[in-house]
């Protein structure tokens, strides 16, 4: 596997595949490692001939600095699994630098509204940091194909749109979350929970499972007031907010209308560790 630390580097071997018309697969990462992630390079060795890594905590993405502090990084345990994975045949590790050679600040995107919803709402600027870091890596990496993780919907929607709106030359493809064995997200901030956090974090994903049930049993406000009961009987859990939206628009939706897509989205405090998860509603 090879590694790049600096952008000038990356450039020459990327033209040079580029140039014997090899198809990139790229996945952006902030590092920390999981099988979440190793199934996005698995997807994306399936459809690409040379698969590509990034590792970087984007600082413009944190609307928390106590959050970026205490992102965890392990680099050396990342380049192991990668290696081991056997999808991956390059990670770039870029300098600050190389992503924001006028410094750290973030550009101003219009999502056309979709910024606005939920993550929008609690993380401010948050968008703008995901959409100016990856807009750069993927104009650096020139991937032909990029994989992003439904277990971020709302990242992999914007991303999408960027992408449309500046007309990159890539197809964005969506991977469905990758769970423990619990049916918890796999997460890299998972890492800061005890374990008797991690085993009473499945509650999040038990919760959305039932909320399929409830899907077209209920209505919403029903809906809205059993997830609430549900967190309200969990110590050290706080519910930060429930919603079901139109998986296109991502607009909170007052009534199911037929021929529409819905999605339930949660974010969850366990103590002061973030934790988010959706499931598509059917
Ligand atoms: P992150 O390192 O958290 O920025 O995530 C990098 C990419 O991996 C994003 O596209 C995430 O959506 C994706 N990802 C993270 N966790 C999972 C998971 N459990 N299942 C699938 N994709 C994931």
């Amino acid at each position: 596997m090879k590694i790049f630390r600096s952008k000038k580097t990356l450039h020459d071997y990327v033209e040079r595949q580029k140039e014997m018309g090899k198809k990139i697969g790229f996945a952006p990462t902030m590092g920390a490692l999981h099988r979440g992630h190793i199934s996005l390079y698995e997807a994306a060795a399936k459809e690409n001939d040379l698969v590509f890594s990034s590792i970087f905590v984007n600082p413009t993405q944190f609307n928390n600095a106590g959050d970026l502090e205490k992102y965890p990084r392990n680099i050396e345990n990342d380049l192991k699994m990668l290696e081991e994975s056997a999808f991956v045949d390059a990670v770039y590790i870029p300098e600050v630098s190389d992503l924001y050679p006028d410094g750290l600040k973030s550009k101003t995107y219009d999502f056309e509204g979709l910024e606005n919803e939920m993550e929008g709402k609690f993380r401010p600027g948050h968008f703008d940091g995901v959409g100016t870091v990856v807009e750069e890596l993927l104009r650096q990496v020139k991937p032909d194909n990029a994989y992003f993780g439904e277990k971020d919907f709302q990242q992999l929607a914007i991303i999408k749109k960027l992408v449309q709106k500046l007309q990159l030359p890539v197809k964005i493809h969506g991977v469905k979350i990758y769970r423990e064995e619990n049916g918890l997200a796999m997460s890299s901030r998972n890492e800061r929970l005890s374990p008797d956090q991690r085993k009473a974090a499945k509650v999040i994903h038990e919760t959305l499972l039932k909320v399929n049930d409830w899907f077209r049993v209920l209505t919403l406000p029903e809906i809205n007031l059993r997830v609430k009961d549900i967190f309200e009987d969990q110590r050290g859990m706080v519910l930060e907010y429930f919603q079901i939206a139109d998986e296109n628009t991502l607009k909170e939706t007052d009534f199911f209308y037929r021929g529409h897509d819905y999605r339930a989205f949660i974010v969850v405090f366990v103590n002061d560790v973030r934790l988010i998860d959706n499931i598509h509603l059917d």
